[in-house]
């Protein structure tokens, strides 16, 4: 360090008086119990009134603004006033649009924000634990090893499994696929040959994470689904002996256990069969429905998940956590390691030390944030049974919600698998675009109204209403709100008569 040059010329008391008035000027960054106090207690309640409100919360808040007062505070060089910021954040960062954490909101798939994780998600900022490696943070990676495991134990793999708790599902399934890439040796010579098999109902994610591992030119092929959207195996073995008899490369077989759109689980066990036999890295995307197998019902269906080479579950969709944890799990935790294994030379003393895999060993990330922490603190304090019953009662207030929507005169769709229903009004003898139409306008008044969140999908070229049960706040009465509010649409729109005053 010979060659080292001053940072300026003043005198050395200068520049310590200087550093001084730096260390002062910058103590802001740093609050006393005094200030953390005022922090805390304004951030505190600011989470009460939301959560005070949350069962009355409108599923969705259509605004003109769309939260564009955001941008009427600047970033400056002074701060701005505690209550003032927070204010700024009430109105304009959570009362416009969707309310994941509310109990009404009963579109795409919900979250849920679990308050013992969010409490987690600060103690874990607070102590900023290094969970990416085991030299670092010995405690943290084997409580994030730990929760892994829970996972890998509930899926039905073996010991050799390892995995990775991500920012959520695909992020999860890109892991999946780069290992299935490297696990088959799938060089870039082999991309066009290779074949991936998958269904209409795999999330497009797969797709982006086909492309974003390289794998954008492989031959997908939409394999034939059954009445219910579940792929076909003996549609999947037809496609996978013919692509060999043309010299492609059958490699990889993306099973949905539980879908986006309509919850369909694909037949896990029979594509398991098929998989086997002709040698396919078999995947399965579960990050919706993944936790549903704490249930009795959810392990009958999602039986032969246990045989598949890769899964992905979302915690913060059916285990109740606030967005960012998703759940990758690699049967074969060498191949997992093969492809996402570090080095780097600034880290010889972490890497000496093998007694626990770290955690940045197994993942795209090597920094990241502490989220074993969210899952563990909940489950410690709670217990899986808890979980249990609530997405057992997800599973009945689904089955509740088509009958009694059936009774408001909806085509309903196939009886849910999981806890998506689809329906549709579609009366006898109206024409198609007429009949897509009105369930469009259906879905805008309910948008418009507000009091719970819906919303739509097409299903098999038809506009199709769609109601998702998954938070845990979401209970009966909030999905009997959803009858009474989609009936007001049908009365508005004319198609029903308005009930007699009573
Ligand atoms: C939500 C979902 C994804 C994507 O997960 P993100 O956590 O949103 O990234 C992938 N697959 C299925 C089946 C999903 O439901």
């Amino acid at each position: 360090m010979s060659d080292e040059q001053p940072i300026s010329d003043e005198s050395s008391a200068a520049l310590i008086e200087r550093i001084r008035r730096l260390e002062r000027a910058s103590r802001a960054l740093d609050p006393g119990s005094g200030r953390r106090k005022t922090l805390r207690n304004a951030v505190m309640a600011s989470s009460e009134r939301h959560l005070r409100k949350l069962h009355g919360q409108k599923g969705y808040v259509a605004g003109p603004d769309q939260g564009a007062g955001v941008l009427s505070l600047p970033i400056a060089r002074a701060g701005h006033d505690l209550a003032d910021v927070i204010a700024l954040y009430e109105r304009e960062v959570v009362q416009p649009g969707a309310h994941p954490s509310a109990p009404s909101h009963l579109a795409y798939i919900p979250g849920s924000s679990l308050y013992h994780s969010a409490l987690a998600d600060f103690l874990a900022a607070i102590s900023n634990k290094y969970s990416s490696i085991f030299f670092s943070s010995p405690g943290a990676a084997r409580l994030e090893n730990m929760m892994v495991r829970w996972v890998a134990d509930l899926v039905g793999y073996p010991e050799s499994a390892l995995g990775s708790i991500v920012s959520g599902g695909s992020i999860a399934n890109l892991t999946a696929i780069v290992t299935a890439r490297d696990a088959r040796d799938v060089r870039s010579g082999d991309v066009p040959r290779a074949v991936v098999y998958l269904t209409t109902q795999t999330h497009h994610c797969i797709q982006k994470s086909l492309r974003i591992a390289g794998l954008g030119e492989v031959q997908l092929r939409y394999v034939a689904t059954d009445a219910r959207h579940r792929m076909r195996p003996d549609a999947l073995a037809t496609l996978i002996s013919e692509d060999r008899a043309r010299g492609l490369l059958p490699w990889m077989i993306v099973a949905t256990a539980g879908s986006t759109d309509v919850g369909a689980v694909d037949p896990l066990e029979d594509i398991g069969d098929v998989a086997e036999r002709e040698g396919c890295w078999y995947h399965v995307d579960a990050a919706y429905g993944g936790f549903f197998l704490l249930t009795d019902e959810g392990r009958r269906l999602l039986k032969g998940i246990e045989r598949s080479h890769s899964v992905v579950l979302d915690p913060h969709k059916s285990l109740f956590m606030p967005w960012g944890a998703g759940v990758v799990i690699v049967r074969d935790g060498r191949a997992l390691m093969e492809s996402h294994g570090t080095s780097g030379h600034y880290m010889q003393d972490a890497l000496r030390d093998d007694s626990e895999i770290s955690p940045a060993d197994l993942s795209p990330e090597l920094t990241k944030p502490f989220r074993g922490l969210r899952m563990w603190l909940p489950l410690m304090l709670l217990g899986t049974q808890p979980f249990a019953d609530a997405l057992e009662e997800k599973l009945l207030l689904a089955r509740y919600f088509r009958g009694e929507v059936a009774k408001l005169g909806f085509e309903v769709g196939p009886a849910p698998e999981l806890s998506v229903v689809t329906y549709r009004w579609a009366p006898q003898g109206m024409p198609l675009e007429e009949t897509d139409a009105l369930n469009q306008r259906i879905i805008e008044g309910t948008h418009a109204d507000g009091r719970v969140f819906l919303s739509s999908t097409m299903l098999d070229g038809r506009f199709t209403l769609r109601m998702v049960a998954l938070s845990f706040r979401t209970h009966k009465r909030n999905i009997d709100m959803a009858l009474r509010v989609l009936h007001e649409q049908l009365v508005r729109i004319g198609l029903v008569e308005r009930p007699a005053a009573q």
